[in-house]
């Protein structure tokens, strides 16, 4: 972003400007926004995850036990806090009816994400093997 006093690029996170020293003031809207954003973000785990697998478990394990446990499996825990707060709301406030409804949204969306994941853990293996690409530097000796 840039600064609003005197238009240097600065860095997103910076409350104050390094340049001219002044407050970089953010509406609360871009302020919510941002913490929103940092809930919903994905993390990207070591490896691909089958999509069917998520929704499975979102699914199955959804009926008896909670229907995040697909979200454990796909490593995204700020995703299981929020839909396992979400759902201890839900449920009673629904009287149950959010318990037949929430497996199956969230075992759909699981299985949307595991594909999201997988392109995000291919794209960084590609990085990876981009950067390994002039390994044979210190191998005569
Ligand atoms: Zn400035």
């Amino acid at each position: 972003m840039y600064c609003k006093f005197c238009g240097k690029e600065i860095e997103e996170q910076d409350q104050f400007c390094p340049y001219c020293g002044r407050e970089q003031t953010e509406p609360l809207s871009a302020r919510i926004n941002h913490s929103g954003r940092k809930w919903t973000e994905l993390k990207v785990p070591n490896d691909t995850k089958n999509p069917g697998v998520a929704a499975s478990l979102g699914f199955f394990l959804g009926w008896f036990f909670l229907g995040p446990i697909g979200y454990v499996y796909l490593e995204q825990w700020n995703w299981f806090w929020l839909t396992f707060i979400i759902q201890l709301f839900a449920v009673p406030l629904t009287f149950g009816i959010a318990w037949i409804i929430i497996p199956v949204l969230l075992a759909f969306h699981q299985y949307q994400q595991a594909h999201q994941i997988n392109k995000l853990v291919l794209a960084r293996r590609e990085k990876q093997l981009g950067g390994e690409e002039h390994p044979e530097q210190d191998q005569q000796d």
